[in-house]
C-alpha cells in the first residue's frame, strides 16, 4: 500500500493526533551485518511501524542489496517498505532496472532523491542522466503513474548547496508539483527551525505531509560525524549538555533519549503527522523513545520474534 494512503488509514483509525512512527535502515557492509539487520527487522516489526525505508547508497553503490533488503522486508517480514533511488552518477538504465525490480517485488514506496557524490568527487550530471530529484519523480510518475508513493527529501535548515533557503523551498515544491506525496526531513536538533520550515512550505503551497527525520543521539563521535556530514545546526544548549559527559557512552545515550523524547512531544504538540526515526540499525534507544512517548503497548517490549519465526510466520 502507499505511504499516503496508509497514513490516511492510521489519522482515521487512531485520529488526527496520534502519529505514526517509522524507521530507516542502511544496507549493511557484511552478510554478517545483513543477517543481524533481518533479525533486528523481525523484532521492530513487533513495533508496528506504518513503514521502514532502506538507504540506498550514493551512485548505486548498494542496489543490489538495497533492492534484496526491501524485497525482504516487504514480502518475508511483512513491513511496509520503501525503498530510496538517487538519480546522480546514475545511467538512466540503472534506475528503470530498479523501478522495475521495486515494482517486481511489490514495494510500493520510492523516496526519491537527488544523491550526494561518491566521497572525494564533485556532483556531476551524467549525459542523458538527471539533474535534480524532480526529474526523477517526473520520470517515475511519466513511466509508472500512480503505482508508486513518491516521498522526497526536504530540508528545514535549507539544502547546502542551496541559493537561498527560499529557493529551496521552491524547488521542494517543484518536487511536489511533478507528483511527490509526502516529504520526509533532513535531521535536525532546533525544533522551533522545523515548525518555521512547515509554516513557510505551507504558506507556498505545499500541502503534503511533512514528516520530521529524527535521530537519537548514540554515541558522541557519532553524533558530531553526523551532524558534520549533514552540516546540521546543533542548539548551544545540547552541545553544552553533552560536553561534560562526552567521553562517557552511557550517559550519552541516556541524554539523548531523553532529548529525543522532549523534541518528538514538541513536534506532536506542533501536529506532525508522523515521527520518522534514523535508526542507524540500531534499536534500543528508538524503543525507549518510543516507550518514554506512549507509543508502544507493554506487550510490544516484550514479546521478541527472532528472524526464523519472521521468516516462517510469513505475515503477508
Ligand atoms: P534535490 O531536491 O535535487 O536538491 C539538491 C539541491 O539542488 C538543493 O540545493 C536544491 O535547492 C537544488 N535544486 C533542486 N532543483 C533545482 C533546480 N531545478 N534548479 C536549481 N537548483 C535546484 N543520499 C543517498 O545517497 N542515499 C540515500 O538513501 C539518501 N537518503 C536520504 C533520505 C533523506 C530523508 C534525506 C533528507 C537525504 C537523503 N540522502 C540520501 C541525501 C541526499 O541525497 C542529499 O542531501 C542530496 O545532496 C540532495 O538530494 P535531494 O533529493 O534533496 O536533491
Amino acid at each position: 500500500m502507499k505511504i499516503i494512503d496508509k497514513i490516511k488509514k492510521h489519522k482515521e483509525e487512531n485520529g488526527a493526533t496520534t502519529p505514526f512512527y517509522s524507521f530507516e535502515y542502511f544496507p549493511p557492509k557484511t552478510m554478517e551485518g545483513v543477517q543481524n539487520l533481518y533479525d533486528r527487522l523481525g523484532r521492530m516489526l513487533l513495533l508496528e511501524p506504518l513503514f521502514v525505508d532502506i538507504t540506498w547508497g550514493a551512485g548505486g553503490s548498494t542496489s543490489e542489496l538495497t533492492l534484496e533488503i526491501a524485497d525482504t522486508a516487504q514480502n518475508i517480514c511483512g513491513l511496509e517498505t520503501m525503498m530510496h533511488l538517487t538519480c546522480t552518477n546514475m545511467q538512466v538504465s540503472q534506475i528503470d532496472f530498479a523501478l522495475a525490480k521495486a515494482k517486481e517485488s511489490g514495494v510500493r514506496n520510492i523516496l526519491a532523491l537527488r544523491g550526494d557524490p561518491p566521497r572525494g568527487e564533485e556532483w556531476k550530471k551524467i549525459e542523458g542522466g538527471f539533474a535534480h530529484a524532480s526529474d526523477l519523480v517526473r520520470y517515475i510518475r511519466q513511466h509508472y503513474g500512480d503505482y508508486f508513493g513518491i516521498a522526497v527529501a526536504g530540508y528545514p535548515e535549507g539544502h547546502s548547496d542551496a541559493t537561498s533557503l527560499e529557493d529551496d523551498l521552491q524547488h521542494l515544491k517543484t518536487k511536489v508539483d511533478m507528483g511527490a506525496d509526502l516529504i520526509i526531513t533532513q535531521l535536525f536538533y532546533d525544533v522551533d527551525m522545523f515548525v518555521e520550515f512547515v509554516g513557510k512550505c505551507r504558506a507556498i503551497g505545499i500541502n503534503v505531509p511533512i514528516i520530521p527525520g529524527i535521530m537519537p543521539i548514540h554515541t558522541y563521535a557519532g553524533f558530531k560525524r553526523m551532524t558534520t556530514l549533514s552540516k546540521t545546526v546543533v542548539p548551544q544548549h545540547i552541545l553544552d549538555a553533552l560536553e561534560p559527559i562526552k567521553d562517557n557512552d552511557e550517559e550519552v545515550k541516556k541524554y539523548g533519549v531523553n532529548l529525543c523524547i522532549e523534541m518528538c512531544k514538541q513536534m506532536v504538540a506542533a501536529g506532525v503527522d508522523g515521527l520518522h526515526f534514523y535508526t542507524l540499525n540500531l534499536e534500543r534507544s528508538v524503543r525507549k523513545v518510543l516507550k518514554g512517548l506512549e507509543m508502544i503497548r507493554p506487550d510490544q517490549l516484550h514479546r521478541y520474534l527472532p528472524w526464523a519465526q519472521c521468516a516462517s510466520t510469513n505475515r503477508l
